[in-house]
């Protein structure tokens, strides 16, 4: 069965702001954490929140977390668990769940081409086919798997919100591969729904900063932007 890569937001520090501020702002302070929470209002804790994300206090982001479930091939999957910092993972075993909903990701270049697509598929069903048969004939799940094609994998990861940043930086960007890039671009619209303040300068750097670090590689698009397209 052919998917689409996706990531869900399924749960977060329930005051992503809250927390952020009073970290903060407890750096400064005589007063404890429960008296800051009394003393400081929503907008105190917004304005500091913006304060600190401008001025790269970014600890104080560790003090929020935010929990996705992702649906992707195992060619991003191993691309996501690169970030070590900040995050932690827990993905679906080959060893103990046999792969029988046979799921994959087909790449937009070899959808575009309807007689590549067609073998693509065969493949895949192929892969799948001979996969069974070891199965069928008592190999283990965690041997039979190492003739799977790139299939689906499930995973939970939960980030801080430093350690999301960074990832957006790196993944936004278009010098990321296209499906961890999609999976980076779902997850930064989730969390900027739930606390834009926190992550109004989160993305690629040319959407945020206006400058790109790529150098030569650079898609070009910073110019752009600057020219006020997108
Ligand atoms: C466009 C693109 C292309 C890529 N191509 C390749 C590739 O061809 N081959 C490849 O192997 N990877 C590649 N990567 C992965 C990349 O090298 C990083 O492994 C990945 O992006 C995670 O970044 P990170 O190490 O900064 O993040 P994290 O592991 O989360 O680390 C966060 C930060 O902590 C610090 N840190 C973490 N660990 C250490 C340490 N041991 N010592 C000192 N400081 C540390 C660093 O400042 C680091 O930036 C690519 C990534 C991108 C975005």
């Amino acid at each position: 069965m052919e998917i689409r890569p996706t990531a869900e937001l399924i749960d977060y520090t329930p005051d992503p702001i809250k927390n952020v501020a009073i970290a903060a702002r407890l750096c400064y302070s005589k007063d404890g954490a429960r008296d800051l929470e009394k003393k400081m209002s929503r907008q105190d804790m917004e304005k500091l929140v913006k304060k600190v994300v401008e001025l790269g206090h970014h600890s104080t982001l560790e003090h929020t977390y935010f929990y996705f479930h992702i649906e992707c091939s195992r060619v991003t999957s191993h691309q996501l668990v690169r970030q070590r910092i900040g995050t932690s993972y827990s993905q679906r075993s080959q060893r103990y769940v046999e792969e029988d909903n046979f799921s994959y990701i087909t790449p937009p270049s070899i959808m575009a081409k309807p007689a590549l697509q067609k073998k693509y598929k065969e493949w895949m069903q192929k892969g799948q086919e001979f996969y069974q048969e070891l199965l069928n004939n008592n190999i283990p799940a965690e041997d039979a798997r190492f003739v799977l094609p790139t299939v689906k994998t499930n995973l939970v990861v939960s980030f801080n919100a430093r350690s999301l940043y960074h990832f957006f930086s790196l993944r936004c960007c278009t010098r990321a591969q296209w499906e961890i890039r999609s999976i980076a671009r779902q997850m930064l619209k989730q969390v900027k729904k739930i606390a834009p303040v926190l992550f109004e300068n989160a993305g690629a750097p040319c959407e945020v900063s206006g400058e790109c670090p790529e150098g030569k590689l650079s898609c070009g698009k910073v110019v752009k932007l600057k020219n006020g397209g997108n």
